[in-house]
């Protein structure tokens, strides 16, 4: 089933050549175990490093290159992050970078690992649902990548079209879809009354702040000047795709 709901189109090449397809290790950025700003509930985190979508005014240029970050095998790292995951009371994962299906295979075994332990996976893509479901036909590892996502939220993000109603997205030709029955209620609220985005700001103890969730620039540095942090100290932001 599909439970989607978007606000406006938007004619854009971006997201449109079909990714390479790519065996073997995961090229990864950054896990958290929870966090309440990347998704429904407490959730595991899992930023990927490369993007072949590239929208510009993109948050996370950063994790556009396929190179860099860490290069792990797929199913040792899912067995650690879903250990992490559970031990932290979380409910699902939310797959995002970088662009998730620009490795599919490798996102597809982690996110079926957090299946099987009974938690749900949210996939964030620059492709549109549209182009997945139409890759997947020739692509096993698209196929199944989208077999073990429930919630998706897809399409480039356009920064000509800021959406401000909706949570977790970042403009109004993007779609949050449940691809199973576990988020449509949400899907369906959301669609009905919007709802608001969160940000997480973490500093840890060597004064390096992660942020988590979605703030629009003026808004992010008007905060950071609040709490006197320093730009060159910012470790990461999350990519509005992102928003994938
Ligand atoms: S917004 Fe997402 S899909 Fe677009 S360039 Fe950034 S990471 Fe890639």
């Amino acid at each position: 089933m599909s439970t989607s709901l978007g606000q406006a189109g938007g004619a854009t090449s971006l997201g449109t050549a079909m990714p390479a397809a790519c065996d073997g290790p995961l090229r990864w950025a950054r896990f958290v175990p929870a966090t309440e700003a990347e998704g429904p509930g407490v959730r595991a985190a899992i930023w990927v490093q490369g993007c072949a979508v590239r929208c510009p005014g993109c948050f996370n240029p950063q994790l556009w290159a396929a190179r860099g970050g860490s290069l792990d095998d797929p199913t040792t790292l899912a067995d650690r992050w879903v250990a992490d995951a559970l031990a932290a009371g979380a409910e699902g994962v939310t797959l995002l970078g970088g662009e998730p299906f620009d490795q599919a295979a490798a996102m597809a075994a982690v996110a079926e690992a957090f299946r099987a332990a009974g938690l749900t996976v949210m996939a964030f893509s620059g492709y549109t649902h549209e182009r997945l479901v139409e890759w997947a036909a020739e692509r096993p590892d698209i196929a199944r990548l989208l077999a073990a996502t429930d919630l998706l939220c897809d399409g480039p993000y356009l920064r000509d079209l800021p959406d401000t109603t909706r949570p977790w997205i970042g403009s109004r030709n993007q779609e949050i879809r449940a691809l199973t029955p576990v988020y449509a209620e949400r899907v369906r609220e959301i669609a009905a009354s919007g709802g608001a985005d969160s940000l997480e700001v973490r500093i840890a103890r060597d004064g390096t702040v992660a942020v988590n969730g979605w703030a629009t620039d003026a808004a992010l540095a008007a905060l950071l000047d609040d709490l006197g942090v320093r730009g060159d100290r910012l470790a990461s932001r999350r990519v509005r795709e992102d928003l994938s």
